[in-house]
């Protein structure tokens, strides 16, 4: 078995084609251009990339955005008093908050400065709550993108077995809760989950959020189940750098039904629904 690639490109694309004829009517109908702000403190190289993507994206669909830039040694009074700010100007919609912050920053005070109809990460504890409730107004970005990504697979998760590995906020616990919320049979593992592999194994739907290159193999998979990859990682190969995945993606497209490329995965449908959010919290905050 050879398994079949999900495009993420693909759909984040035609995702952002939708969007941007609904934003052209947005504005003539409204007179708003949706405007998202993001805060990027330090100098991570990475970070700097994704923020750089998000923005391009931005641009395409007609969403504006605005960059404000800290450098490594800012303090936790001057990201809250942007926050502030940004909570009170009718013109911002969308506030995001490129993580990780530096160090001597609390990350989970300065998300919770964030106003939620402007969370449009979906990472303030109302929005996390309001998942949980499965009453969701801004759901994370990354979650959500991996539920349509299987939906391009299969229209309904109902019954389905899913294990998630990982268990961040950002990520793996959102998603399962999502996942749940879908009436899927969801099977939440961890560093400290037993018999990983036997777990894996009883999954339809597997899906990798753990930070480790190449970690899942072909063991961990089910016979044509479908892989989901969220893992972003930074792999030095003889001086060059390759983005790597969760998943050994040589041993386990021999297995799996479907699966999910690093890059080209999820990555994009993190983007794409960063700006479906950013409409939703203009739509929550004018009507
Ligand atoms: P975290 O480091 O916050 O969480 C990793 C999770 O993996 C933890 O719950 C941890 O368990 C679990 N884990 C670690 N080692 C093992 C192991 N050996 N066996 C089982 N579970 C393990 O990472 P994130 O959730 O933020 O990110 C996960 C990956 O997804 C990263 O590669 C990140 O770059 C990527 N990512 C990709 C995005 C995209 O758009 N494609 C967006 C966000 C993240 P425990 O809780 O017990 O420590």
């Amino acid at each position: 078995m050879v398994a079949k690639i999900i495009d993420g490109r693909d759909l984040a694309n035609s995702q952002k084609q939708q969007l941007a004829e609904k934003v052209t009517l947005f504005v003539k109908k409204y007179g708003i251009v949706p405007s998202l702000h993001v805060i990027l403190a330090g100098d991570y190289p990475s970070s700097q990339i994704y923020v750089r993507n998000k923005q391009r994206a931005c641009q395409v669909v007609g969403i504006e955005s605005v960059l404000h830039q800290f450098p490594g040694s800012t303090t936790q009074s001057e990201i809250e008093q942007l926050i502030e700010k940004l909570n009170l100007d009718d013109s911002v919609n969308g506030i995001l908050v490129q993580l990780p912050l530096p160090s001597q920053l609390n990350s989970q005070r300065i998300l919770e400065k964030i106003n939620p109809l402007k969370d449009v990460d979906g990472l303030h504890p109302y929005n996390l709550g309001r998942l949980l409730m499965n009453k969701p107004l801004l759901a994370p970005c990354t979650p959500q993108g991996c539920l349509q990504l299987i939906k391009t697979v299969y229209d309904t998760v109902e019954s389905k077995n899913v294990v998630v590995v990982g268990r961040s906020i950002l990520v793996g616990r959102s998603l399962a809760v999502l996942l749940t919320n879908e009436n899927a049979t969801v099977t939440l593992a961890h560093s400290k989950t037993k018999n990983l592999k036997d777990v894996c194994k009883t999954a339809d739907i597997l899906i990798a959020a753990i930070g480790s290159s190449e970690f899942l193999t072909s063991d961990y998979v089910k016979p044509g189940a479908v892989v989901i990859d969220v893992g972003i990682n930074r792999i030095d190969v003889g001086g060059v750098h390759v983005l790597k995945g969760d998943v050994h993606q040589p041993s386990v497209e021999k297995v799996a039904g479907y699966l999910t490329p690093v890059p080209g995965g999820v990555g994009p449908m993190t983007i794409s629904n960063l700006l479906l959010n950013t409409l939703k919290a203009v739509e929550l905050q004018k009507f």
